[in-house]
Order: C-alpha cells, then sequence, then structure tokens
C-alpha cells in the first residue's frame, strides 16, 4: 500500500494551496456566517481554473485528473474552511446523468453544470418523510407530452441559488413505494415553485419548497418512469462520502492552533493533559476518516461506486466531528460559549461553530440509525430489521 501522492498530485495540491491562499482572508468566515455554504466568487474562481469539470474527461471538456487528485482538492477546500457544497450538489447530479441521464441531458445539462451555468439541489426529503424517503408523497402525473408536478419538499439545500432540483415525485401510487417513483430535473424558476428559507441550529440555511401545477416537459425526466429509487441509490452513492472528514481535519487544525497559543495565564493550553487527550482522540478520529476517505476514492479510481464503503465512511466520521466538537467544548468550559469570528472567542469561534453543525453531518444524506441499518443489512449480511411495505 503506497499514500505517498505522485508528482502530478502534488503539484495539483500546491496549486489548489495558492489558489485557497489568493482569496481574500475573510471568505471562510463569510460563506459560514451567510448559511448558505456556496459562494458565487469562489465557484466563478473555480471555473475560471476548469475546477467544476476538473475530474472529467479532456474529451467532456474536463481536465481529465484522477479520483486522488480530486480528493486532494477537497481535502484543501476543507482545510482551508472554504465550503463548496453547491459545487459538490451539482457534480453528483451530474456524475448522476452521466451513468442514468438520455443522451440529451448528458448533452446539454452536464456541459452547463460543469461550465457553472447550472447549479443543482436536491429534494428528496419531506415534512413526512426522510429517512423513509420511498413514501414520498409529492405527485408527479401524466398531462400530454409532459407532467404537472404538485407537492412538498423539506430541507431542499441550496434551492434559493440553484437553478435547478433534483426531485423524486409519486408518479404511481398504485405500486409497492419504492417503484412508483420517478426523478426529475426541474427548473426552479418554473411558474408554480415556491421556496421558503429554514434557518438550522448549525447556522446552515435550508429550504421549504413547494410545487403548485408545476409544468415541465417528458425531457425533464430522468431514468424510467416509476424507476426513481434506482435513480436515487446513484445518486445516494455519490452522496454518502465522508464529507465530515472535511469538517474534522478544519476543526482539528483550528483546535490545535489555539492549544498552542498562550492565554491569559500565560500558558499555552496543550499544557493540560485533558486538551491533550482531546486532541489526540480527535486527531487519531481523523486519520481513521482519512484512510476510509482514501478506500474510497481507491474504488472510485476503479469505478467502482461505493454503497456500503460510503455509509462507513459517513457513519464514523460524522460521528467522529461531533465527538471531537463535545470533547473541545469540554475542556473550553464557559470559553466556549464565547461565538462568532474575529470576536476573540477561541479558536477562532470554529469550536463553537462546529459544536451546533457537527450535528446536522450525522442527519443529512441519511441519518446514523440509517447508516447503521445499511452496515448491519449489506455489510454484516445480518436479517434486514423492516420489511419493504407498499
Ligand atoms: C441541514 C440539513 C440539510 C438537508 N439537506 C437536504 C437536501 O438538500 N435534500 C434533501 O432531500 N434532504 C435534505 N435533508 C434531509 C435529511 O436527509 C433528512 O433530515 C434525514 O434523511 C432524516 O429525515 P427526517 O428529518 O424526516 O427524520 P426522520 O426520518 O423522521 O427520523 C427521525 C429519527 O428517527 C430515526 N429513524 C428513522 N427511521 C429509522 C429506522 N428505520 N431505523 C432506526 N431509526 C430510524 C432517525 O435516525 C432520526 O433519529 C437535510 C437535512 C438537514 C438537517
Amino acid at each position: 500500500m503506497d499514500f505517498e501522492l505522485s508528482e502530478a498530485q502534488q503539484r495539483f495540491r500546491a496549486e489548489v494551496r495558492d489558489f485557497l491562499a489568493a482569496l481574500p482572508p475573510s471568505t471562510s468566515a463569510a460563506v459560514h456566517d451567510s448559511g448558505t455554504l456556496h459562494s458565487w466568487d469562489v465557484h466563478r474562481a473555480m471555473t475560471e481554473r476548469g475546477w467544476l469539470a476538473a475530474a472529467w474527461p479532456v474529451e467532456q471538456g474536463g481536465q481529465g485528473r484522477d479520483p486522488f487528485e480530486m480528493a486532494t482538492l477537497n481535502e484543501e477546500f476543507a482545510r482551508a474552511g472554504i465550503p463548496i457544497e453547491g459545487w459538490l450538489i451539482s457534480e453528483l447530479v451530474a456524475k448522476t446523468l452521466q451513468i442514468v441521464g438520455t443522451e440529451q441531458q448528458r448533452r446539454e445539462v452536464i456541459p452547463a453544470i460543469l461550465s457553472g451555468a447550472a447549479l443543482m439541489s436536491l429534494g428528496y426529503s419531506e415534512p413526512d418523510s426522510g429517512s423513509d424517503v420511498a413514501a414520498a408523497r409529492t405527485r408527479a402525473i401524466r398531462d400530454g407530452d409532459g407532467w404537472v408536478i404538485d407537492g412538498q419538499k423539506m430541507f431542499t439545500t441550496m434551492a434559493h441559488e440553484a437553478s435547478h432540483v433534483f426531485l423524486l415525485a409519486r408518479t404511481n401510487p398504485d405500486v409497492p413505494k419504492h417503484r412508483g417513483l420517478t426523478m426529475f430535473l426541474v427548473p426552479l424558476d418554473a411558474e408554480g415553485v415556491e421556496i421558503r428559507p429554514v434557518p438550522t441550529l448549525g447556522g446552515e440555511r435550508t429550504n421549504a419548497t413547494f410545487y403548485e401545477g408545476v409544468r415541465v416537459p417528458d425531457s425533464a425526466r430522468v431514468g424510467e418512469v416509476d424507476g426513481g429509487w434506482d435513480v436515487m441509490m446513484v445518486a445516494l452513492a455519490f452522496e454518502r462520502q465522508p464529507a465530515a472528514a472535511g469538517h474534522l481535519l478544519h476543526l482539528v487544525e483550528r483546535a490545535v492552533a489555539w492549544a498552542r497559543t498562550p492565554g491569559a495565564d500565560g500558558h499555552p493550553p496543550i499544557e493540560r493533559p485533558e486538551v491533550r487527550a482531546a486532541l489526540a482522540r480527535a486527531a487519531t478520529d481523523l486519520e481513521v476518516s482519512r484512510l476510509m476517505g482514501y478506500r474510497m476514492t481507491w474504488l472510485t479510481a476503479r469505478d467502482v461506486l461505493p454503497h456500503t464503503e460510503g455509509s462507513l465512511a459517513k457513519l464514523f466520521s460524522s460521528e467522529a466531528l461531533m465527538r471531537a466538537a463535545a470533547s473541545f467544548e469540554d475542556v473550553l468550559g464557559a470559553d466556549g460559549l464565547l461565538a462568532g469570528h474575529g470576536t476573540g472567542a477561541p479558536a477562532d469561534g470554529w469550536i463553537e461553530h462546529e459544536f451546533r453543525h457537527s450535528v446536522v453531518t450525522t442527519i443529512y444524506a441519511g441519518t446514523s440509525e440509517i447508516q447503521r441499518g445499511i452496515i448491519a443489512e449489506r455489510h454484516l449480511g445480518l436479517p434486514r430489521e423492516r420489511q419493504a411495505r407498499a
């Protein structure tokens, strides 16, 4: 096993670091404080570098970078605390379309995403169906050569910035629930779409989205009619990444910098054994999360879609992030309540921020309980916990 980056991969890492170092120093705090984990300035600068399409073949306008270079890019953005959720969501939709999309979608939508012209959001969850996403009630009904969509989605993150929502809708109520769903790519400026903000404890803005008589042509359909479940499984395989490992990297590096800086008593917190213990535990968890990420990268490099590996990595890294943030809050004591960036809060407020934010990483893209179920059934081969119901 060789964990060394090749020369080309190291060159790319240096290029990404230079790019990030040239961004205004306030970028990270500003993007987080906005609640929208997407910056158009960063997105445009990435577009100019061709990085939105970095992983794609040169024939498709990409740079043909290998999965390890892409992992490096993600790691450096995470280390710098620059969220790129808009791009990550859009790219997973592009990758899904590459596998299950029509010729027209591959020709028109993928280039629009890779050129930065189109930004995606995910419309799976509803007020009454999150974990049990197959119970979606938003309806799509055939109307001539198109469809009419009515319903409501919950937690449609990025919808207020995105051009489209990748929307799971019920097309057949008379078959077992996961067989009567179809996926659509719905423009968010279509008549009948309404977007309302939903603030979260972690400071992240998400949305409730409403669809009333929204008309889309049949060309907006992704995959077969009633085949939406299979489409979503492909998209979920791309989404279940150890994304929290990036947050953990950022948090541990900020916490180490804080622990090394002398406090008001003239002593750096690292002198306290409980601080060293918390940092050592978090650093170990970070290393495990990274290795799980490398395994997924290695599978991707072999054209294997990581399924249970994604669940393992997502579960571990998100819970490790929550554990680390909580243990740093413990050693901070009352100072851990100080919040905000540039306010004098410990670690410039990143520990307090991550303590609130880390919780959602154990919820979205499938909660920890759902990941445990998947691991028990598909990785360990244990009996199904629940039977599929109509
Ligand atoms: C900040 C944020 C952003 C999000 N962004 C998006 C997005 O962009 N697009 C999108 O479609 N969704 C998004 N989601 C929704 C997210 O995927 C759901 O919140 C999640 O799937 C859980 O669904 P729920 O909230 O309805 O909770 P529920 O499914 O009602 O679950 C409630 C509790 O019951 C547990 N539970 C449920 N079923 C089982 C089971 N079978 N076994 C054991 N325990 C179970 C859960 O683990 C949880 O603890 C986002 C959520 C958040 C918080």
